[in-house]
This record gives C-alpha cells, structure tokens and sequence, in this order.
C-alpha cells in the first residue's frame, strides 16, 4: 500500500480535492482535524500540564488562550508542536493499518514543513494563484485580507514546496481539477508502489 501526501497553501482546494479523490474510493486522513481531536482528547492532561489548566474549561478547548501562549515564541510553539505531533503520527499509523486499499492520502497543511512527508511515498501539492487563495479563504472563513494574509506569511510559498512534489494539480478555477485527479490517481494506481 503507498502511503501518499497532499498538502498545499491556506485556501488551495485540499479538502475540495480530496473530497473528489475520496469519491474515487480513496481513503483519506485529515490531519489537521485529527490534530484538534486529539488535543481535545487524549492529550488535555498534556497541554494542561505545559499551558495551564485554564486552557479547557469544562473539558472545552479554549483555542484563543492555547494560541495566544503556544505562538507567543518559537520555544512555546515547539513544545506544543512536540506533544501533537508525535501524537498525531501515532494516530496516523494506527489509521493506516486498518485501511485495504492500493493507497492512501494523508492530508495536512504544513506538510513539509513539519518534516513529516519524509515517512510518505510521494506527494500531491495543490497550487493556486495567491489573490484566488486570499479571496476563497477570505469568503470561506468570513476574515479579512490581513488574517488571512498573515497565516499564509506563516508558510512556505508554492515555490518553495516545488521541489518537494510528485504531483501537482493546479486548482486555479481555469484546468479541470477533476481530469487532473483522474490523472494522478491512475499514475499511482500504474505505478510499483
Ligand atoms: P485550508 O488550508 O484552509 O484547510 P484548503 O486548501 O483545504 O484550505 P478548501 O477548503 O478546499 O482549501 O478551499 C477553500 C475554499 O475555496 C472553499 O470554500 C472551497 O469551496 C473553495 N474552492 C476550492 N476550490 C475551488 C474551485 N476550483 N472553484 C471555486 N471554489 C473553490
């Protein structure tokens, strides 16, 4: 079974496309929802324990205490990362085990920057044009151009995650992003594995 990353910048269309790689009959794991499921789960002891215990009250994530002290410096930023991290990838192998298919897509964010698409088999990034992200994020989430601008400064540019890919769809609202999946999965369904 190939074990495959799709990853790409805030607002590309991960979660559009693989909900079209999800109707191909691929098995698809998020992530970023498992990683908020986790901290809201298993791993409250954990973060109580590094941020305080007024980060859950009743046992409810308050998300804007935790950001405002996991991102007030590298340090505090890595120590979280260090505890869901590892976690999620714990969860993620679990997951993979019980799953029979030719391959899997893991879907995350920061993919490559968190160094995990080096466990993965290859790759898929998601491009699209920095103004179309800022508008469709913009519209999805109700923020402003600034918000969103400033989580996007917080990743790598799609020049920079070039390199790291194996396939790329272009999700500009112009290429066909279903003949351009229908593409991709059947390289990988031709290819060794
Ligand atoms: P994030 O990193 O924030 O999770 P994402 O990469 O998963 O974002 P999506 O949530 O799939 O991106 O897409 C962002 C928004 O843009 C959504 O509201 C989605 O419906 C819309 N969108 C995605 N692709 C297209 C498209 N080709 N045409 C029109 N709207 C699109």
């Amino acid at each position: 079974m190939q074990h495959i990353g799709i990853t790409g910048g805030i607002g590309s269309g991960k979660t559009t496309i693989c909900n079209i790689f999800a109707q191909l009959g691929v098995p698809i794991y998020n992530a970023d929802i498992r990683a908020k499921f986790l901290v809201q789960h298993s791993l409250q002891q954990e973060i109580s324990k590094e941020f305080g215990a007024d980060i859950f009250k009743n046992g409810q994530l308050n998300k804007e205490l935790l950001a405002q002290r996991a991102f007030i410096s590298k340090e505090q930023t890595e120590k979280l990362n260090s505890i869901v991290h590892p976690a999620v990838e714990e969860d993620y192998k679990k997951w993979q085990l019980e799953q029979d298919s030719f391959y899997t897509l893991k879907e995350a964010a920061l993919l490559i920057e968190s160094g995990s698409y080096q466990k993965l088999d290859a790759l898929i990034l998601v491009l699209a044009p920095l103004e179309i992200r800022i508008e469709r994020t913009k519209k999805r989430d109700k923020s402003s151009r600034e918000q969103v601008l400033s989580r996007i400064n917080k990743q790598l540019s799609d020049e920079e995650k070039l390199p790291y890919a194996t396939y790329t769809i272009n999700n500009n609202g112009k290429e066909s992003i279903i003949k351009q999946i229908l593409s991709i999965h059947q390289q990988i369904l031709d290819s060794e594995g």
